[in-house]
């Protein structure tokens, strides 16, 4: 899709062949040629002074479509017999938007051998209805079934908004949904609220984390966006009342082209990481890989998981599994314990959202003082160790 051209107003003045940043407007004699490479920006539409330009409509449709979506949808992650907590998170962020709104919140819940415990798992917290669709098919993730699905179900109820988990299975396969309806999607949104003429506010941090972008998508529907697991606090709805509507797939629904030939489950390290209460992160002040085994001794002893920035990730120090921070994981223990990190943005908006936050480092300036509850001020090499030594002493352990 490009930028179209109105040939009867353009006069080929060559003003946008100057302003498109991708190089995609050619002048030639009588006419000017748009490539492939337009990224549909925008800014020769607003440079052109004939009004020669425009761009294609995108999405469902004018106005009058829009109009006949309503609702506010989670997608409910279920991965073998249990709901993902960011399915918890989403919903209680959706009654939020849904209150707002004035319209339901509704789950929709994939998978097979679905009882009614997940259902009304959902409803307890804000679902007004969970729309299931059960099949021996969807036991397990497939993306472009379980997008088939999505997209037969907003084509028939058209939700206005539709949330779903930035996690490995909503990252691949809700852009396709995006897609198929041709609407707009926001990834790894931190926020998302309702603006006065009702239109959904998604906001993400934007240009490396320097700046928090709030996006909205007015002329298509439902209005989608991904959100990264622990950003949103869950919060039942106790005695919240709901349906369920079993929805039959229909064959042409479940048909696909992936074949999965083993499933294996996530590495228990990474999954300890999102689900811990206590995190040690390290960062490239722990010189070598070998000592990350002082952050793993004294996680065992907190019961806790090893986190790191990307810096100690682009050392080859530790897993990338193990990153918080926006291109890592985001994460909001109770504890977060900040080791040799300098605490750069990217970091911090993957563990801002942490209770405590306990920063060691030797140099009083580092960023990570800003965000810390407590900051200890030492050489990580003599803390570390000493801490690790007292902790075990308080509990009459031999160290
Ligand atoms: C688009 C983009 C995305 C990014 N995404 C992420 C991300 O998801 N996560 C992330 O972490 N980073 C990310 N980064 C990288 C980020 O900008 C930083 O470069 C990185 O976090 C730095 O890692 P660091 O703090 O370990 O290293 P450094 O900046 O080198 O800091 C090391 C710190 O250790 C301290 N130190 C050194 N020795 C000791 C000692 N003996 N005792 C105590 N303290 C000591 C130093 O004082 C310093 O503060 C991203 C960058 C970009 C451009």
């Amino acid at each position: 899709m490009k930028a179209i051209v109105d040939r009867k107003k353009c006069t080929v003045c060559g003003v946008c062949t100057d302003v498109c940043p991708m190089g995609a407007i050619s002048l030639k004699e009588t006419e000017i040629e748009i490539s492939d490479d337009c990224s549909l920006c925008g800014m020769c539409v607003d440079t052109c002074e004939f009004g020669a330009l425009s761009l294609p409509q995108v999405g469902t449709g004018p106005a009058a479509d829009i109009a006949a979506y309503s609702g506010v949808w989670v997608f409910a992650e279920w991965r073998s017999g249990t709901i993902h907590k960011v399915s918890h998170e989403l919903l209680s962020a959706g009654r939020v938007l849904a209150n707002k709104r004035g319209v339901p919140l509704a789950a929709v819940l994939l998978g097979h051998r679905l009882d009614d415990a997940i259902s009304e798992e959902l409803i307890s917290y804000g679902a007004d209805v969970v729309y299931v669709v059960d099949h021996p098919e969807l036991a397990g993730f497939r993306d472009d079934t379980y997008a088939n699905i999505l997209v037969e179900l907003i084509r028939r109820k058209r939700p206005e908004i539709l949330l779903a988990g930035a996690t490995s299975i909503g990252r691949s396969f809700i852009p396709r949904v995006a897609a198929s309806v041709r609407t707009g999607l926001t990834a790894d949104c931190t926020d998302l609220d309702i603006s006065e003429d009702g239109l959904l506010l998604q906001t993400r941090p934007a240009f490396g984390g320097n700046v928090m972008a709030t996006i909205v998508c007015p002329n298509s529907r439902p209005q989608m966006a991904t959100v990264r697991p622990k950003v949103m606090k869950p919060v039942p709805v106790p005695g919240h009342k709901g349906s369920v509507e079993l929805v039959t797939a229909p064959e042409e629904w479940l048909r696909s082209r992936v074949e999965v030939l083993e499933v294996i489950p996530e590495a228990d390290k990474t999954a300890k990481l999102t689900e811990a209460d206590v995190i040690v992160s390290g960062g490239r002040g722990l010189r070598k890989p070998e000592n990350f085994k002082l952050l793993e001794d004294l996680a065992g002893l907190l019961n806790g998981a090893v986190g790191a920035s990307r810096g100690a990730v682009e050392e080859g120090w530790i897993a990338p599994s193990h990153q918080v921070g926006q291109t890592g994981r985001t994460v909001a223990p109770i504890l977060y314990m900040a080791v040799g990190l300098a605490g750069a943005i990217q970091h911090v908006v993957g563990m801002q959202g942490s209770r405590i936050i306990v920063a060691v480092n030797r140099d009083p300036q580092a960023p990570i003082f800003d965000v810390a509850s407590f900051g200890v001020v030492a050489d990580l090499f003599e803390f570390v160790p000493e801490f690790i030594k007292r902790i075990r002493t308080e509990r009459g352990e031999s160290s």
